[in-house]
């Protein structure tokens, strides 16, 4: 692609944000990657672009059909000045997969992986240096053909944007409280729960906003055939450390196949931990947690990499986990991958990648 992909650059930098003023989402970069598509000729005009707002017509099919995916990812600069992504392979096949759950277009991979490496070098000074800060990237699908009629678009158009993301982590990692849903339900097998899709997220708002009005900070999703099976928390993957064995849902379709889910079960397997994909009841975890057998639980995803649960609430049942407090297991995890992600441990996977300026 390097002779195809143009390169526009700004001169009007933006101001940094401070980096104790990071928060996550908040601040963009100067440039954005984007390219289009168009039925009959492809994907074309890959290019590096100013940071700027789009146009599009109002009857963009995106707008009435939601055909929009996306994709999560991070750059992480270490005090060697080395500037990293995590599995970025994983995150394009990902969206991939989720492109065409939505009968949208393949993209080539190793394009979008070369295109990223460019974007996020141009951007270079954006990435924070300060311990656990990092660049959290975005890369994004929308149709925006202008027609109303129901079907899929002819035209789709691909951004990638880039900002700078404080520690999630910035006074130590803090457990959750999580909240089983017993009437919402996140996504049903055949239907979208396994794709990135903006539309999943827009059905997970209502339960996330009620749990918060009860003071959880999570919601714990159940499967939608019986409510009974554990899928995910939040928009993460779950794990429970139970009696020494550790439980994660099984993938079966409606749960999102998370890259730092597998990192976790390979980290884990790699150290000879007993390592169980299976589909795991709430009923089954409140025995376990009246048998003190419950040792664990923790959440795993791009913008926390892991997430301890303090605890869980299902139906009147509390379940306080190792006191409220973070698990040793937990926090080993989270040193292993972050330490992997800035290139400051050993790689024994080859997941780190660096970028070359
Ligand atoms: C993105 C996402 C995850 C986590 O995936 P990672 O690749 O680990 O960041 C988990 N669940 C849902 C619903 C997601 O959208």
């Amino acid at each position: 692609m390097g002779s195809q992909l143009r390169i526009q650059l700004t001169e009007q930098k933006k101001e940094k944000p401070a980096s104790d003023k990071l928060g996550f989402g908040i601040h963009f970069t100067d440039h954005m990657f984007s390219m289009e598509y168009t039925e009959g000729k492809g994907w074309h005009d890959p290019q590096i672009v100013p940071y700027a707002p789009l146009v599009l017509d109002p009857a963009a099919m995106v707008f009435h059909y939601g055909q929009a995916v996306f994709e999560g990812l991070k750059a992480y600069r270490n005090q060697n000045g080395e500037v990293r992504l995590f599995r970025p392979d994983q995150n394009f096949k990902r969206l991939n997969r989720s492109l065409a759950r939505l009968d949208m277009p393949q993209v080539d991979e190793a394009l979008m992986l070369e295109a990223l490496q460019k974007l996020v070098s141009i951007e270079k000074e954006w990435i924070p240096t300060e311990e656990s800060t990092s660049l959290y990237i975005r890369p994004f699908v929308i149709a925006t053909e202008p027609y109303i009629g129901v079907r899929a678009a002819h035209s789709y158009k691909l951004l990638i944007l880039l900002s700078p993301v404080g520690a999630y982590y910035a006074s130590g990692m803090k457990p959750v409280k999580i909240y089983v849903e017993n009437s919402f339900v996140r996504a049903v097998r055949g239907g979208t729960g396994n794709a990135k899709v903006a539309g999943n997220y827009a059905g997970s708002l209502k339960a996330q906003t009620e749990a918060h009005a009860k003071g959880y900070e999570q919601v714990l999703w159940l499967d939608a055939i019986e409510t009974k099976y554990i899928e995910e928390v939040g928009s993460m993957n779950v794990f429970f450390k139970v009696n020494g064995e550790i439980w994660t849902p099984a993938l079966n379709g409606s749960i999102l196949e998370g890259i730092t889910r597998d990192s976790t079960i390979q980290l884990l397997k790699h150290w000879g931990m007993p390592v169980i994909e299976k589909r795991i009841s709430i009923e089954e975890l409140l025995q376990a947690h009246q048998n003190g057998q419950l040792e664990e639980a923790f959440g795993t995803g791009t913008a926390a990499v892991i997430s301890p649960v303090g605890e869980m609430c299902w139906n009147d049942n509390i379940m306080k986990i190792n006191g409220g407090e973070t698990g040793s297991l937990t926090q080993k995890i989270y040193d292993s991958i972050t330490g992997i992600q800035y290139g400051l441990a050993e790689d024994p996977f080859g997941w780190s990648v660096k970028v070359e300026e």
